[in-house]
Order: structure tokens, then sequence, then C-alpha cells
């Protein structure tokens, strides 16, 4: 784990931005994950992934997708601390990074193989699945061995039942926090009241039955931590810190 070069970049009597306090250690088959828009001097996607005990991190210009045709570039960055996950906020000018930054999806991944996360990385290609509100299915990262400065990856969305051609994360630029807007969180607006639209009646047998044949198969294998953040919901459908698992209401009207 290397939060030093994070730390190094950054003066938190000057930012929001969270002090590293020495995460814990995890197991590297399955996490949470991040995305975050940020608007510093170019606008981007911050793509984080949660393992051993850091956020894995790749700047994505053109922002994730679920268009398997699309393959955006994704530089890696510094390990961040688990905390930054959520953050949410403005860095002031003059910081590094100075600019808006909107929590865009977030939920939970996991690793596809035997290889662990952090092995499946070393080898410059990563395969997981991604359980997010707009962000859901099978991904590959994978290292372009070679080009020039040893940081260019591409974001590969591969081909199943979640892939959408076209479809394009600047459609989706809205906070899963807070509801706002980039420019509402650049001018510090109040979070909207209620920014999670209520799950339409079809959705919410859609989602029954996949929590029936999908969850159970590998919450087995998931670390208790994990286990604990998921509770049932009636009619055995799954939350994550109150997301609602399965198809979302955009994702379900093919958007
Ligand atoms: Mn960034």
């Amino acid at each position: 784990m290397s939060l030093e070069e994070y730390a190094k970049k950054r003066d938190f009597r000057r930012t929001p931005e969270p002090e590293p306090s020495g995460g814990e250690p995890g197991a590297s088959h399955s996490g949470r994950f991040f995305v975050q828009r940020h608007h510093a001097s170019h606008l981007h996607y911050d793509f984080r992934l949660e393992l051993g005990g850091t956020l894995k991190s790749w700047a994505v210009p053109k922002g994730p997708t679920l268009d398997p045709a699309k393959k955006p570039f994704a530089a890696l960055v510094e390990d961040h601390p688990l905390e930054y996950g959520e953050f949410e906020g403005n860095i002031p000018k003059g910081n590094y990074g100075a600019g808006s930054v909107m929590l865009w999806d977030k939920g939970i991944f996991e690793i596809i193989g035997e290889e662990d996360g952090l092995a499946q990385i070393a080898r410059g290609d990563l395969k997981f699945r991604l359980h997010g509100e707009k962000l859901n299915g099978t991904f590959a990262i994978v290292f372009m061995k070679s080009r020039g400065k040893g940081n260019e990856w591409l974001l590969i969305k591969k081909q199943d039942a979640d892939a959408r051609a076209d479809w394009d994360p600047e459609a989706f630029a809205y906070s899963i926090l807070s509801g706002r807007t980039q420019d509402e969180i650049a001018a510090e607006l109040p979070a909207k009241s209620q920014p999670k639209k209520k799950v339409p009646a079809s959705t919410r047998r859609r989602c029954r039955g996949q929590s029936r044949h999908r969850f159970p198969s590998f919450l087995r294998r998931w670390e208790p931590s994990l286990q604990k953040n998921y509770r049932r919901v009636g009619g055995g459908c799954m939350r994550l810190n109150g997301m609602e698992c399965g198809p979302s209401p955009t994702s379900a009207t093919g958007r």
C-alpha cells in the first residue's frame, strides 16, 4: 500500500479531501468501487477499485461506458485512501486537482478468475464485474505495454446482458450522493432532497428474479465486511448502502 504520493501532492490544511488514516488491508477478490466526475483543469472521471486496503485509481478522460466498442483510455494514477471513495465537494484553487468533484457512481465489484486482483493488475489485465447504480456487468482494464509513460490502460466493457451500444456517461452527469449536477456542486448548492428515483414495479420484479439467481452464488465468496453492508429488502432484493441492486430505472428503460 502506498499513499505517500497521494499525501505528498496535497496540503490537508488547504483541501477538504480526506487525509489517509491507514486503511485495513483487505482481501482483494472483491470490494467497493467508486467513480467520481472531476472537473479539474480538464474534465475527467476517476475510476477507483478497493484493492489491498487502498483505492487503485485511474483517470478516464472520456469516462467509463457500457458500450463495448468504446474502450476508453485510462491513466493509472496514485493510490487513494479508502475514505476518498465517498468524497464529493470542491478542491480550492491552488491545490492539486483544484475543481469540483461529483460522486458519479458506486457499488461493489467481484474479481473474475481465481487470481487475486492485485496480481491481475501486476500482470496488466484485470477482469471484474461491477454492481453499481450506473455501471453494471463485466469489464476488463488492460495495460498497454508498448506505450510511452507506462501508466496507460484501457477500460473495456465486455459483451454481456448489461452492455449498451452508444451508452454515454455524460447522459448521466448527476451525483448519486446528492442528486446535484457538476455546476450545482461547484456552486455549493445543497443536496437535492430525493436523489433516488422510485423504482418502478416492473423493475422490482426483475430485481427479485435476479437476486435469486445471481446474488447468493457470489455473496458467499465475499469477505464478511462486504456481506455486512448488504441487507435483504422486500421480496429478496438486496441493497448496498441504500442502493437498489439489479437493473436501475434508467437501464431498465434502455437509456
Ligand atoms: Mn481526478
